[in-house]
């Protein structure tokens, strides 16, 4: 066993190198799976709130923040978002849920089914999965790479015992190590690290897909409080629909999200929020000048009570709010609603990244063009998506893709 040099060692058991695993064991290659988690595809479970957007069926290099989206083109080209899907369901056998957007999910609409597809393909193949073992350093010595590894403490991935390092062998190697976000359960830079250390470089890591701290006016008395609403702002072609969710701190909810991937670059101060985006302003004051008595009680009959008391806040009154023109003024402010000093919130809260390691530095088979049969997959590399199941579907294109290259012809 000491001796033994795989056909292939995969650094990170995600959703890349859980997918790479699985695809290399089928091509009849040894495979070694290093994971420094207890688990394999921990972040996986936490996707798309445990419901796992697993991916898309509408994919292209638009929907993906990338400095070579011609390289990204020709790489859904090479390996088309059907081949994705069929190695999902026919090859590991997950049935999907499709939503009208073409946003795909488990049928289960669990995550941990997704995850549990990928631990019973890899249990019937000879893959050897070492978990609670971090990968520190790799190099190549002649036709083999070197991993070097240490065993992590169950419960504190921080603590490492370095008198006890152990050496993994192999003959191609893929670093799917992730990216820095949400790092409560796995999320590091080390991929980075291990690549530059092949002579590969790193473009700025930012977080993406993420929530936003707010400075004016103070929400955390709507903390915890969610509306369907939409966004708008003057860089913004089209209004973002859906949820938010508002924070002691500021904005989550789908709608924040999306703003965080179409606000990428734009850093905008200030947006408004429309609460009621399917009624007009007008619909609003006809529907509510019928009714008598105060106009904050009679809007928390349709409204969210906290959010109505937070608006009629913002209005100088003694007792009642009424009148015809604070009708019209309640209505302006729930249809356009401003809030400034916008800041996106970091990693901890950020469910992907921008930047990692460009494109122009790997072929169109994922392989190093530094370093022969090193392979650099899923988040390791400067390719972010939106939104709507493009990550997952980023990370499993990358490792088929590299999986079928390292495999050979
Ligand atoms: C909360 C949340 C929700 C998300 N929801 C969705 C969604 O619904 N749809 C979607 O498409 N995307 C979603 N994403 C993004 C998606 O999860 C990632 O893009 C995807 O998991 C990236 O796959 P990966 O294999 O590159 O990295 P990961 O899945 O993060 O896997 C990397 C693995 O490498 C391990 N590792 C790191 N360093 C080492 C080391 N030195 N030694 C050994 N092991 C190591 C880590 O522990 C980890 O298990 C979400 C992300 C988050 C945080």
């Amino acid at each position: 066993m000491k001796n033994k040099v795989y056909d292939a060692a995969i650094l990170g058991a995600g959703a890349a190198g859980l997918a790479a695993a699985c695809k290399l064991s089928a091509e009849g290659l040894s495979v070694a799976l290093i994971e420094k988690n207890h688990r394999v595809g921990r972040k996986i479970l936490s996707t798309g709130a445990g419901k796992c957007n697993i991916s898309n069926r509408n994919i292209s290099a638009d929907d993906y923040i990338c400095s070579d989206k011609e390289k990204l083109s020709v790489i859904f080209k090479k390996i088309a978002p059907e081949e994705v899907h069929s190695f999902l369901s026919s090859k590991l056998g997950i049935m999907f849920r499709e939503k009208e957007d073409g946003r795909l999910f488990p049928y289960s609409m669990k995550a941990e089914t997704a995850v549990f597809a990928f631990e019973r393909f890899l249990k019937s193949s000879k893959a050897d999965i070492f978990l609670l073992k971090k990968a520190v350093s790799a190099k190549k010595a002649g036709d083999v790479f070197e991993i070097e590894t240490v065993p992590v403490s169950f419960g504190n991935e921080n603590k490492t015992d370095s008198s006890k390092k152990e050496i993994i062998r192999s003959r191609k190697l893929i670093i799917a190590c992730g990216g820095p976000s949400y790092p409560r359960i796995g999320g590091c830079a080390d991929g980075f690290m291990l690549a530059e250390k092949f002579g590969h470089s790193v473009l700025p890591l930012k977080p993406l897909l993420t929530s936003f701290s707010v400075k004016y006016p103070d929400l955390s008395n709507l903390d915890g409080v969610r509306v369907k609403a939409s966004i708008s702002a003057p860089f913004l072609t089209e209004k973002i629909e859906g949820e938010i969710l508002f924070t002691a701190y500021g904005i989550s909810g789908d709608a924040a999200i999306d703003l965080s991937f179409l606000a990428f670059q734009k850093n905008p101060d200030s947006v408004f929020i429309d609460m009621m985006p399917d009624k007009s302003e007008k619909e609003i004051t006809d529907f509510f000048s019928h009714l008598k008595g105060d106009i904050a009680e009679n809007l928390s009959c349709s409204l969210d009570r906290k959010l109505v008391n937070f608006i009629a806040g913002f209005f100088e009154h003694k007792g009642k709010i009424s009148g015809e023109t604070a009708l019209k003024s309640f209505a302006g402010k729930i249809k356009k609603f401003e809030i400034s000093g916008l800041a996106p919130m970091g990693f901890e809260y950020a469910m992907a990244k921008t930047g990692g390691v460009p494109l122009r530095e790997i072929d169109a088979d994922f392989m190093s063009l530094k370093q022969k049969d090193l392979f650099l997959v899923g988040e390791t590399l400067d390719c972010a998506g939106r939104s709507g199941g493009y990550n997952l579907h980023f990370a499993f294109t990358s490792a088929i893709s590299c999986a079928k290259a390292a495999a050979g012809p």
